[in-house]
């Protein structure tokens, strides 16, 4: 064997074939192994040699290595009691297209350099706005996370101020620029403020604006801060509001904040990074009406539509303000083609990963039929559970429950800051438990436990067994 060679064929064969049944299996059994790992910080690192092999080492070694040290240490997403954050899938179809764009290892930043990865992008992301029953003009593309996505509409919608040229001319050390403002709500994702900070733009001008009784931002605010700034001399740039916020899945009112910010001239771009996916089911489409009238939309399809971390999906009514904003062809990289994309032109990356084969894969694997009836499931047993809270007097629902999260607390007629403590212990003893993972969140000061069903493999069984443990540990508390 040459020295540079990979390893041989029969040996990558044997190897692949076992990581299928490493997969297989542990998707198999994942609901046996606690949710959360029982390791400390430190531990995986100990049991691991801490330099590299000089010599070759039979992948057959390190796979067993994965198999005792890894698998069983990692929090497992794919659990049907994980339902903390937003819980995900890794789904089959998912797992085998990134197993195939591996093998294929493409780097599509220019239409030259992955033909099909490009055009199945952009068909993947069609077919998704066709799902969402967006109009023709959007046009998507495929990121990591809804934090670069976000990122991005935010650059674009600066890019498109007018007269300002930030491209070419920076912001730092020009007194005619006044502060650039964005809007969002006091729910907005904190990928927002990050988008902000990068962006030069500064928090002290990113509004937060108050929210109604159920954590939707509230449209008269935000026209009271668009006025307050335009009288102080600030420039008001973008809006940013939520469609399923993190917290509790409030949908702010797309279509008067719409209206709003067309006719103040200002960017408005949707987070809907979670609750983008319900709405391919025509009725949660209808919560997010006005959607169709933003300038981007962010969807996480790794979020609930199954596809593997990581594929954030924005879409756009106009691609060429982020070409005004990121386009930058330097000469090893010019081609002759015309008339093609070239994903390296919508953002800041140039290298891509191939994300769109697991997405078109997913849809394909599923039908949209197909994953409509798996997110109206979740939605039905979190309705369920939440209705198990509402009729109980030692709990309470603390949002509305629009999609799958849950947020409660329990009750003990204790004073606020003794329910708090209690209702933390009631979390880290649900947690300890390792069948479940759930996580937390704080409402109007108010410390509250969040259920989100997001798992393909939980069932209704889950969700009762998930309820007694939290009745009998509210109980044992209590005593
Ligand atoms: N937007 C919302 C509403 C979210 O809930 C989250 C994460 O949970 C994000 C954005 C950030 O997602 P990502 O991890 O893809 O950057």
């Amino acid at each position: 064997m040459p020295i540079s060679a990979d390893i041989p064929g029969d040996e990558l064969r044997r190897a692949l074939h076992r990581a299928a049944d490493l997969v297989a299996d542990y998707l198999e059994r994942v609901g046996d192994y606690p949710v959360l790992p029982p390791v400390a910080p430190g531990d995986i690192r100990r049991s691991l040699p801490a330099a590299p092999p000089a010599a070759p080492e039979p992948l057959e070694r390190v796979l067993d290595d994965y198999r005792a040290l890894i698998e069983p240490n990692v929090t497992h997403w794919n659990h049907p009691g994980f339902l903390a954050y937003f819980a995900t899938t890794g789904s089959g179809p998912g797992i085998v297209a990134e197993t195939l764009a591996a093998g294929l290892n493409v780097n599509a930043m220019l239409w030259r350099t992955g033909p099909a990865p490009t055009e199945l992008e952009e068909l993947a992301c069609d077919w998704l706005r066709q799902m969402l029953d967006l109009p023709e003009v959007f046009r998507g593309h495929i990121n990591d996370t809804a934090s670069m996505s976000s990122f991005l509409a935010l650059a674009a919608a600066r890019e498109r101020l007018p007269g300002l040229e930030v491209r070419q001319r920076g912001l730092a050390g020009r007194p005619e620029v006044p502060p650039l403002v964005v809007y969002a709500s006091e729910q907005a994702h904190s990928s927002i403020d990050k988008a902000v900070i990068a962006l030069g733009l500064g928090l002290d001008h990113l509004r937060r604006l108050p929210c109604d009784a159920e954590f939707r931002l509230d449209p008269a605010a935000l026209a009271a801060a668009i006025r307050e700034d335009r009288a102080a001399g600030r420039l008001p740039m973008a809006v940013v509001a939520t469609a399923g916020t993190t917290s509790t899945t409030s949908v702010d009112p797309l279509r008067s904040i719409a209206a709003a910010a067309r006719e103040e001239g200002l960017w408005l771009h949707v987070d809907a990074a979670y609750a983008g996916s319900a709405a391919i089911c025509p009725e949660y489409r209808a919560l997010l009406d006005g959607l169709e009238e933003a300038d981007s939309i962010v969807v996480n399809p790794h979020k609930w539509l199954f596809v593997p971390v990581d594929c954030s999906v924005l879409l756009v009514r106009d691609p060429d303000t982020l070409r005004a904003a990121f386009a930058l062809v330097p000469e090893y990289l010019r081609t002759a083609e015309r008339q093609v994309t070239n994903l390296m032109d919508l953002g800041l990356q140039l290298g891509r990963r191939f994300r769109a084969l697991k997405l078109w894969m997913v849809i394909r694997a599923f039908g949209v039929e197909g994953l409509r009836q798996r997110i109206r499931e979740h939605c039905r047993l979190a309705r369920g559970l939440a209705g198990w809270i509402a009729a109980d007097p030692d709990f309470e629902v603390a949002a509305p429950v629009p999609f799958s999260v849950v947020c409660f607390r329990a009750r003990w007629g204790a004073p606020p800051e003794e329910e708090d403590r209690r209702n933390e212990r009631l979390l880290e003893a649900i947690n300890a438990s390792g069948r479940f993972f759930l996580s937390h969140t704080r409402l109007r000061d108010r410390l509250v436990l969040r259920v989100a069903i997001g798992n393909l493999r939980t069932t209704a069984a889950h969700v009762t067994e998930l309820w007694d443990l939290v009745r009998a540990t509210r109980a044992r508390l209590a005593a």
